[in-house]
């Protein structure tokens, strides 16, 4: 279904019940700017599984406004030299609506080297150019699933059919290529076993932040 008309527009500035809007889900923030935050995903598939996160409530990246894109690219750069540093190159997701499990925009960002898709699969939609044509896709289109490596970047539309087959490939192959566990887990048990992952890529960056950096920010919410 491509249909955005009952996408509702969610840009006021905070959101009562999302546990992003209220930090509650939010477990270490590993750095803040004026409108985003780098946290570790509190339930990690791997170690080094960080979000980008508007600070704002927008219900995916497709409403996040032009305003916003020299930050968030500072803040991918930065995930990149890290994740270079210390792990393999980035892998950027994000789910957009479509299988959101938080109703609030958020990026993931996975040490896969790369996602491993190859053009010819055909299972994409756009070859994404900039962040112009997320929002325009959204606009016309509503939900979307995104993926981006150091080759490219790609809109797929939300079908279980594309979903599938990505996460299938991408997902167990990225998984696999850093030792992880490569059968299902609810979010429960990725939680519990995630506590150590979290440590141990809370060290890397804290070094990472003192090898290279602006500053060091570390706020414990919970
Ligand atoms: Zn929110
Ligand atoms: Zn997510």
């Amino acid at each position: 279904m491509l249909n955005g008309s009952n996408v509702s527009s969610g840009t006021e500035a905070n959101n009562n019940h999302c546990t992003f809007c209220k930090r509650t889900e939010i477990s270490y923030i590993l750095k803040e700017t004026p409108n985003f935050l780098l946290a570790a995903d509190h339930a990690p598939l791997i170690e080094g599984h960080i979000l980008i996160i508007p600070k704002r409530h927008f219900t995916c990246y497709g409403e996040v406004p032009p305003s916003l894109d020299d930050e968030l690219f500072s803040m991918k750069r930065e995930v990149q030299r890290f994740f270079s540093q210390y792990y393999a190159p980035a892998v950027f997701w994000e789910h957009g609506i479509f299988k959101q499990t938080v109703f609030h925009a958020h990026l993931h960002c996975f040490p896969w080297s790369s996602s491993g898709y190859d053009l010819e699969e055909s299972l994409h939609n756009v070859i994404v150019s900039s962040q112009d044509d997320i929002r325009q896709w959204f606009m016309l289109n509503g939900h979307y699933f995104y993926m981006e490596d150091f080759r490219r970047a790609l809109i797929f539309a939300p079908e279980m059919d594309r979903y599938l087959g990505i996460v299938k490939n991408v997902f167990l192959r990225g998984i696999a290529s850093r030792g992880g566990k490569v059968e299902w887990r609810s979010a429960q048990q990725r939680f519990e076993e995630g506590v150590p992952l979290i440590k141990s890529m809370i060290d890397k960056w804290s070094s990472f932040q003192e090898l290279g950096t602006d500053y060091v920010n570390k706020t414990i919410l919970r």
